[in-house]
């Protein structure tokens, strides 16, 4: 018989009882691990022994559950890169919640490919387009894409600003049938990731004319517009300006207002990357952006202040018909139906660069439901209000200087004690740093603003409170005091 010879096999469990049992003790452990998250350190340096656990060679043989979840509980779970406890402050990482847990348990049982075809996920996906239409007061014939995160939304933003400047069909004819070089513009403040795509879609980082800010680290309204005018003149296309809701630097948000006024001067298309500072739309009326709902497209994340799961982002886009005609793509193979499972008008594999794609969009939606659109605007409020306090307390320190005035959240700040110079400031803070890491305590990261060297803390945690940032404070001055 065939099954003697060639027996059939499947990467289901034997016993689904044993499998259950175990994912019963895993889920356990995790809600502990988040439980107890503040009696850990934020962050430890990995060692040795364990670094070389993946140093082995491909297995070919199989473990049991239990032994793989072993190691991860001992080689993993233990070296984190700390934004899911109370004092990281570090670059702008979201803290996820424990509700998250359970949307990833279902997204995992459900394994949903949600490229296309009819079935629930297209549903939930444009649920959370037309909610974030509603919340940036979108048009209704704007669209929207779940996306990894900002990086991609910013890319899928700036593409099709790029493809609907064009006179001819750049699909088509490639870059190479582009007779201008097409500009970009934006400031020294903007985040790399609108430089990758500007290199991706080979339009080149020479072709990003950034424009001196103000004094207040924004964009300079009158800058751009002499920029613009002179690289018309050129004989140059200018074609986008990328305004800033939020630099990753120090919060900065561009005057959005001006900048539509200059856009419509001179038919240019208006992306906004607001990663994090997009979401102060949830916020109390006195941080809410002016003008968002002008933009053309609009790039944010839910993975940084709405503390959904990594990952997950989004790009909303003005115009459907813009955005679509520069995505779909639907060889034979992938045409529709009238209805049935390969059915469904809306394909969201139409809308940006992945075909398969996982069902990102349930943990957003499951996070959105569970908690409410309030309470994300009440903990930015809360951040802010925190980043506010520790920028008062440091104030009052005079070994302490404040280097960019305080937006938002962000808190640029270093040791001076006065007579040292830069070169030697830049050392000392750094040294500070390291020692923090070591320590781990307390995790900021670093930056450099109008030149100087400083300590950076973005606060988007919604496990922080202001007694950590009071250990934050007893931290620089023990780490100050032993390195006297
Ligand atoms: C984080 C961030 C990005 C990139 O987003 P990812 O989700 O990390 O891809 C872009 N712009 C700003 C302002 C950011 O803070």
């Amino acid at each position: 018989m065939a099954d003697e010879i060639d027996p059939e096999i499947t990467l289901d469990p034997e016993n689904w009882q044993a499998l259950a049992k175990l994912g019963d003790d895993v889920l356990e452990d995790m809600f502990d691990y988040l439980e107890n998250v503040r009696e850990r350190k934020v962050w430890q340096d990995i060692p040795e022994n364990i670094k070389q656990c993946f140093n082995e060679s491909p297995p070919m043989k199989p473990l049991s559950s239990k032994e793989v979840y072993e190691r991860v509980k001992h080689e993993i779970l233990p070296y984190p890169p700390g934004n899911i406890h109370p004092r990281f402050w570090g670059w702008v990482n979201g803290t996820g919640t424990p509700f998250g847990l359970i949307s990833e348990l279902i997204i995992a049982a459900m394994n949903a490919n949600t490229g296309g075809r009819e079935h629930i996920a297209n549903y939930v996906e444009r649920q959370l387009v037309s909610w974030m239409r509603e919340i940036f007061e979108f048009p209704a014939n704007s669209s929207g894409l779940v996306t990894s995160g900002c990086s991609i939304a910013n890319l899928i933003g700036i593409t099709v600003a790029r493809n609907q400047a064009l006179d001819f069909d750049v699909r088509k004819k490639g870059i190479m049938a582009i007779k201008k070089p097409m500009i970009l513009y934006g400031t020294s403040q903007m985040h790399s990731s609108i430089q990758k795509a500007m290199e991706i879609l080979g339009l080149g980082s020479d072709s990003i004319h950034l424009i001196e800010c103000d004094e207040n680290a924004s964009i300079s309204i009158d800058n751009l517009r002499a920029q613009i005018k002179q690289d018309i003149e050129a004989n140059l296309q200018p074609f986008v300006v990328v305004g800033n809701v939020g630099t990753v630097n120090s919060g900065t948000i561009d005057d959005i207002l001006a900048l539509r006024k200059i856009c419509d001067e001179f038919n240019l298309w208006l992306h906004l990357d607001g990663a994090f500072g997009a979401l102060l739309q949830l916020s109390s009326n006195k941080y809410k952006i002016k003008g968002i709902e002008l933009a053309d497209s609009l790039a944010f994340d839910f993975h940084k202040w709405m503390h959904v799961n990594y990952d997950a982002g989004f790009v909303l886009i003005r115009d459907d018909k813009l955005h679509r005609d520069t995505f779909t793509l639907r060889p034979s193979y992938l045409a529709s139906m009238e209805r049935g499972l390969a059915g469904g008008g809306y394909w969201f594999s139409e809308y940006g660069l992945q075909l398969s794609r996982g069902f990102r969009s349930l943990k957003v939606w499951m996070t959105i439901k569970r908690f409410g659109f309030d309470i994300f605007g009440r903990l930015i409020d809360q951040n802010i209000r925190q980043a506010r306090y520790f920028a008062d307390i440091i104030e009052k320190q005079d070994n302490i200087e404040l280097v960019a005035k305080v937006n938002m959240n962000i808190v640029c700040f270093r040791y001076n004690p006065g007579e040292i110079d830069e070169e030697e400031l830049e050392l000392i803070n750094k040294k500070i740093l390291y020692a923090m890491y070591d320590r781990g305590i307390v995790a900021p990261s670093y930056t450099r603003i109008f030149g100087k060297y400083c300590l950076r803390i973005a606060i988007t945690n919604h496990r922080s409170r202001l007694s950590d940032l009071d250990i934050l404070l007893n931290e620089l001055n023990e780490i100050i005091e032993l390195l006297q």
